[in-house]
């Protein structure tokens, strides 16, 4: 035995896992001379070691303070064990002991020094689509279970190369990065076009000529497929409105650097963090007159603009220049992620797929941001973001699982203080949403091991979240729609106390059966009082007029005796409607 020396058994939570930290703790605990075992368990890291005190209390300090880039390290717990001797330090097989409820990596951008390899003539991995390491690649999206291992992400479909192998055991940033491949193993780039396929550079090749010459692409992103053509494109842009029938809305538009960004648009500090956080989320900003065409904005003042996150979208930005990239749906589906769906998609207007066989567990569409008052405020809330949870005040005795509303969906799972919310679905009227949304629970109850003993939902009688979540077995608590929505921001902004909440977000099935919209409501914690509200008016349209804003205002204008209404020409359709 050492003299002085003690043994410990250290365990880690956070962001702990598929961010490279088991080797990390491996070289800080050689840099202080310390022996034992590092290892995932669960979704936390556990560690025992043995050392000299002062050498231990350095290693212990550094776990968090040099924690690597990704990691988020919530807390330590130090616990000691009679003295046990080690021969050096390993990283052993991961364990599944842990009951707390894991922490799990958010899909992270392409580093920097990846990004160099990336244009590296000299680099194995040169104009490698699918390169990584234990700071950048695909995290949640690829999780199957836990703990994070290769056999148990997406990538354990593919067999590593004998270089790969050995960057894998021992190598400065690939050491147990889970995502490791190269040119010769892992995930290769294909574009098939009418079945015809060709793969690797040749794939991308023939990719950058279509989008380049005006075609529209189907491309497999992270969390889904992409459709992406050039945005200096009338034609093309033209094409993807027909195939997405979408006459108006504007697209998202992706540049290959923030300085490419701020030609096109204006964009302040707080804005330029954003875009180059690791989320990469599209963000609102106004536009300038540049060379995008006209048709990208529709009528839109603002340019939703993001930054490249794989590797693959980067090369495409600076092969072909500043991009269309939008989710791969129809107004009103789910993000297309199943390679086989995507491949029998027909369309006159698309032509080609180019896309790769590593299989996404998880579909995450674009977060999507805006800077409101120099905060940053998200309107979508999904890739980059989800599962990362947000922790509030409260602590819930038992889990809880929130069913959200029905028009852009997403639940939330409450377990302790930390509420995991889901990546954003759509509109759950449509049958194929609302099947991803159910997946969705499944999926992420199991990864998180949380078994909900209460189901929240909205009191509509006819809502599908309202229904999915009483068919569960789970005891149902019934919350009004605008009180459950000043409740959230009410728990994310840690705020208690009396409150005054305004809620005009559309439509919300009320507690006297009426159809609430503008309200000011005093809020608790726990239950509100309807301090005042817009007069009860003639509704046109049903639960569609919580869609259409213009529709809604013409309503109420029309109650209020206005005889036109220039901005909506639907006017007389709503005052023939209401009158007959
Ligand atoms: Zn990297
Ligand atoms: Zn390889």
């Amino acid at each position: 035995m050492i003299s002085g020396a003690i043994t410990l058994l250290i365990h880690i939570y956070g962001v702990v896992q598929g961010v490279g930290f088991r080797p990390f703790v491996k070289k800080l605990a050689d840099e202080n001379k310390i022996s034992g075992e590092v290892k995932n368990d669960g979704g936390i890291v556990i560690i025992y070691a043995t050392a000299k005190e002062k050498a231990m209390n350095n290693f212990i300090h550094s776990l968090k303070a040099l924690a690597p880039y990704g990691a988020v390290v919530d807390q330590i717990e130090v616990q000691q064990l009679p003295y046990k001797a080690y021969i050096g330090f390993k990283i052993i097989e991961s364990t599944y002991t842990s009951s707390k409820t894991p922490v799990i990596p958010t899909d992270l951008p392409i580093c920097e020094s990846c990004l160099k390899e990336l244009y590296d003539k000299s680099n194995r991995r040169y104009m490698h689509p699918f390169i990584s390491c234990v700071a950048c690649g695909p995290r949640y999206s690829i999780i199957k279970s836990l703990p994070y291992d290769r056999c148990r992400i997406t990538m354990g479909d593919f067999e590593m190369c004998e270089k790969c192998a050995e960057e894998y055991e021992s190598s400065e940033r690939r050491t147990f990065a889970q995502t490791i491949s190269c040119t010769e193993c892992g995930p290769q780039l294909i574009l098939n076009i009418n079945g015809t396929e060709t793969s690797k550079q040749t794939a991308f090749d023939n990719a950058v000529k279509i989008i380049s010459s005006g075609g529209l692409l189907a491309v497999k992103a992270i969390g889904g497929y992409n459709l992406v053509c050039s945005a200096c494109s009338q034609k093309a842009v033209r094409k993807l409105r027909l195939l997405k029938k979408r006459d108006k809305k504007p697209f998202a538009v992706m540049f290959n650097s923030i300085d490419e960004i701020a030609k096109a648009a204006y964009v302040s500090n707080v804005e330029r963090q954003l875009l180059l956080s690791p989320a990469r989320p599209i963000v609102l900003l106004k536009s300038k007159s540049s060379g995008i065409c006209g048709e990208v904005f529709a009528e839109s003042g603002r340019t939703g603009a993001f930054l490249p996150y794989t590797p693959l979208h980067q090369m495409l930005a600076d092969a072909c220049g500043t991009i269309v990239c939008t989710s791969a749906n129809i107004s009103g589906e789910p993000i297309i992620k199943d390679d086989e769906k995507m491949l029998s998609f027909v369309s006159e207007h698309l032509d080609g797929v180019l896309y790769n066989k590593r299989e996404i567990a998880a579909s995450l569409d674009d977060s999507v941001a805006c800077v409101i008052a120099d905060k940053p405020q998200l309107i979508r809330r999904s890739r980059g973001y989800v599962p990362s949870p947000i922790i509030i005040n409260a602590v819930a005795a038992e889990p809880i699982f929130a069913a959200g509303g029905d028009l852009k969906s997403s639940f939330c799972l409450l377990s302790g203080g930390s509420a995991y919310l889901s990546q954003y679905f759509g509109d759950l009227d449509n049958q194929a949403v609302a099947e991803v949304y159910e997946n969705a629970y499944k999926h992420m109850t199991q990864l998180f091991g949380i078994k909900p003993k209460f189901a929240a939902c909205d009191m509509h009688p006819l809502y599908n979240s309202s229904r999915f979540a009483k068919s569960l077995g789970l005891e149902v608590v019934q919350i009004q729609h605008h009180f459950a929505h000043i409740a959230s921001v009410m728990a994310e902004h840690k705020l208690s106390g009396n409150i005054i909440g305004v809620a005009f977000d559309g439509t919300g099935y009320g507690d006297d059966g009426a159809v609430w919209g503008g309200e000011f409501l005093i809020c608790g914690s726990s239950s509100y009082v309807r301090a005042a509200h817009l007069e009860y008016t003639q509704m046109c349209g049903g639960d569609n007029a919580a869609k259409n804003a213009l529709l809604c205002a013409a309503c109420y204008m029309y109650a209020a005796g206005r005889q036109s209404f220039d901005e909506f020409n639907g006017y007389h359709t709503v005052k023939a409607a209401i009158e007959k």
